[in-house]
C-alpha cells in the first residue's frame, strides 16, 4: 500500500462516471488500503477512488474517529431535513464553501470482501456519504452551490495555485483556420 497523488479539479478522471466493482479481489483490497492511507495522510474526511485516478465506485471515510470504506455505494434514503455547513474537497485544496445537504442519509453498498453494508449517517457523516457518492458520478460539490456562491467559488478556483492552466496544443493560426 502507498500514498497516491491526489488529482485536482480539472483532471478528467474526476468528471468521469466510475465503473461498478464486479470482482472483490486482492486488487480491490489494495485500492481500499491506498485510499485509506492517502486520506489519512492528507488528511481528509473522505476520499473517492477517482481522486487517486481510479475510475471505480469505491470511497473511504474518516469521520468521528471511524475509518471505513464503501464499495458500489447507493444513497438509499435522504432526509428532507437539511443541514448547513461548509464543505471542502481534497481535489480543491484550501477551498471550502457553504452547501446545504440532507441532514440524515442511509447508504448501502459492500465492504471489500463483498459483504453487504449499510451506513446510517447524520451531520458530518451524512455530508461525507453524499459528497463521496457524488464523486463516483463525476459530480464535484461546487456543481451544487447556489449561483452566487458558485460564482465566488469559480473565481477562487481560477486563482488557486494548484490550478495550472492546460497546455494549449493548437496555435492561434490553426484556430483562425477553423473560424473561417
Ligand atoms: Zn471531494
Amino acid at each position: 500500500m502507498s500514498i497516491k497523488q491526489i488529482r485536482y479539479l480539472g483532471d478528467p478522471v474526476l468528471r468521469t462516471a466510475c465503473e461498478p466493482v464486479t470482482t472483490f479481489d486482492k486488487e480491490l483490497r489494495t485500492l481500499v488500503k491506498d485510499l485509506t492511507e492517502t486520506m489519512l495522510d492528507a488528511p481528509g474526511a473522505g476520499l473517492a477512488a477517482p481522486q487517486i485516478g481510479v475510475s471505480l465506485r469505491v470511497f473511504t471515510y474518516d469521520v468521528d474517529d471511524t475509518v471505513g470504506h464503501l464499495v458500489n455505494p447507493v444513497i438509499v434514503t435522504r432526509s428532507e431535513e437539511e443541514q448547513d455547513g461548509d464543505e471542502g474537497c481534497l481535489s480543491l485544496p484550501g477551498l471550502s464553501f457553504p452547501l446545504k445537504r440532507s441532514a440524515n442519509v442511509v447508504a448501502a453498498g459492500f465492504n471489500m470482501y463483498g459483504d453487504p453494508v449499510t451506513i446510517e449517517g447524520s451531520e458530518t457523516m451524512a455530508r461525507c456519504l453524499q459528497h463521496e457518492t457524488d464523486h463516483l458520478d463525476g459530480v464535484i460539490f461546487v456543481d451544487l452551490l447556489d449561483p452566487e456562491t458558485k460564482k465566488a467559488a469559480m473565481k477562487a478556483i481560477r486563482e488557486a495555485e494548484w490550478n495550472t492552466p492546460p497546455v494549449v496544443k493548437a496555435s492561434p493560426h490553426a484556430m483562425y483556420g477553423v473560424i473561417r
